[in-house]
């Protein structure tokens, strides 16, 4: 039991659907070079902090440049604005000066925030659970992110009356009465042990046992969870009178 959900498959196989379900927090811009190879000019695409659509960015003045990564590289700081609500950002971006194919988005400022509304049909216990796991996650906290997702599965289960006096028992109490599925049950076993490495395991490792990886994972499966469990049979509800 205790190794139940070890595996990466059902993560795998899950996160296609699960995008399309979810909204994504925001990821990285793609840079393009603007201007003679000589140039450090370039324009930003990708979601906006302040208007929240995916648009362009134009330098609205020349780059401030500085030396970066052992002075092989250059760094330009450039004042860009939104072509689609005119507000301002910060882009920066890396280039060695030489080819149009080395230049690298770095990162950008504001970076708005994590998308962490849930919908009105997650219970406002669990879902206060789940939204801290992803603010969590947005600032690279993972082992806190993996951890409010178990408490979150944790709060979901004794609301549901799960059976049993552990989180293994109550998981596989809610795959009996049919409330998840089986791939939810393996699922869920698997946040089980993360959660308990990270609570419970030993300290010192906490840190190299949980990686990003295993975040965006718990993140995922929790998404799918209550979907399943809350938003779906709430859709279905008006059908089955
Ligand atoms: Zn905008």
């Amino acid at each position: 039991m205790e190794n139940e959900g070890a595996g990466r498959g059902l993560f795998e196989f899950l996160h296609p659907y699960l995008a399309a379900l979810w909204k994504d927090t925001p990821v990285a811009m793609e840079v393009m070079h603007l201007g003679s190879v000589n140039e450090f000019r370039f324009s930003l695409n990708g979601e906006c902090p302040h208007c929240k659509r995916q648009c362009s960015f134009m330098p609205v003045d020349g780059a401030h440049v500085e030396l970066a990564e052992g002075k092989l590289t250059s760094r330009g700081v450039c004042a860009m604005q939104c072509q689609g609500c005119r507000n301002f950002i910060l882009g920066f971006v890396l280039y060695d000066g030489k080819t149009v194919a080395s230049m690298r988005y770095e990162k950008h400022y504001p970076l708005g925030k994590p998308n962490d509304e849930v919908g009105p049909d997650i219970p406002v216990e669990v879902a206060s659970g789940f939204q801290e796991a992803i603010r969590c996650q947005w600032v690279n906290c993972f082992v806190a992110t993996v951890l409010m997702c178990r408490r979150s599965l944790q709060i979901s289960c004794d609301r549901e009356q799960a059976k049993g006096d552990d989180l293994c028992r109550q998981v596989d109490s809610l795959a009996k009465s049919g409330t998840i599925t089986e791939p939810l049950r393996k699922m869920a076993h698997r946040i089980r042990l993360f959660g308990k490495q990270g609570a419970h395991g030993d300290y010192s490792d906490i840190d190299s046992t949980i990686t990003e990886e295993d975040a965006v994972d718990a993140i995922a499966f929790m998404r799918h969870y209550l979907e399943h469990v809350y938003v779906l049979p709430a859709k279905l509800r008006p059908y089955s009178k």
